[in-house]
């Protein structure tokens, strides 16, 4: 049985001000839920806000991480930021891929494969996002989009290593536009991905979560992650506000 993870991507939001009463609210939310609980939770905020996480997560049931890392592990490389500097902070996850990076920073899938492995080597989380545009959905592109980009990571890890990334399904149309996948046709790409990992290894790919991300809300969230291949939730702008994050937390457990 997978456990279900929701994390939050609060992209470029944020103030100290703002954070501090986003942080404390979710962490009393978390705390007030019962020891039980089946679904673990995360924030991966702006680089800069990360010793402000840590300071107000730590010992919570809240994990937190960042949003992007660089693929090199160190050296003269002016503005980015190395895995073991997040680790040093205390992250557990890094969204890498993200279609934001892969459309306004032109990413490409080695460079986000190189990313997910660097993350690994400094102990963290990856969540390795993928998706398609609308135009590709509309060419019937949809899997062979997803596919080639989830197959450059599946192609520089070790077996051993795939049992330790998160995926995220965010169809590029459906961010931040109010417009969801329904629920078959995310389960539809979902469990086309968990088959694909099922290729290199079945225990694996039955272990890995998979998350949806794109106008996720609490309206939405129950039924998206009734489906059998979708393991929680990427969230946008239902992170910024704590009630709509517990209540989509809540919806996963
Ligand atoms: P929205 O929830 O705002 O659509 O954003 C989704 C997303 O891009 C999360 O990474």
């Amino acid at each position: 049985m997978r456990r279900k993870l929701v994390i939050g991507n609060w992209k470029m939001n944020g103030s100290r001000d703002s954070n501090a009463a986003l942080l404390s609210g979710i962490a009393a939310g978390v705390a007030a839920e019962s020891a039980a609980r089946q679904a673990d939770c995360a924030v991966c905020a702006p680089a800069p806000y990360l010793a402000q996480c840590q300071a107000a997560l730590q010992g919570s049931p809240v994990a937190w991480g960042a949003q992007d890392v660089s693929a090199y592990a160190a050296g003269a490389y002016t503005g980015e930021v190395a895995a073991s500097m997040l680790a040093d902070f205390g992250c557990r996850y890094v969204i890498v891929g993200h279609s934001e990076r892969r459309a306004y920073h032109h990413e490409s899938n080695e460079l986000v494969a190189k990313k997910a492995l660097a993350a690994l080597a400094a102990g963290l989380t990856p969540v390795v996002c993928v998706g398609e545009t609308l135009a590709e959905r509309e060419a019937g592109q949809t899997n062979v989009v997803v596919c080639a980009q989830l197959q450059a990571v599946l192609d520089v890890l070790e077996t051993s290593a795939l049992g330790k990334i998160v995926l995220a399904y965010e169809p590029v149309w459906a961010i931040g536009t109010g417009k969801t996948a329904t629920p078959a046709m995310a389960q539809e790409v979902h469990a086309q991905l968990r088959k694909q990992v099922a290729t290199r290894d079945a225990a694996v790919a039955g272990g890995v979560q998979i998350l949806y991300g794109g106008s996720m809300k609490p309206e939405n969230a129950g039924e998206l992650m009734a489906q059998p291949d979708i393991d929680g939730g990427l969230i946008g702008g239902a992170a910024l506000k704590a009630a709509d994050f517990l209540a989509i937390v809540h919806a996963a457990e």
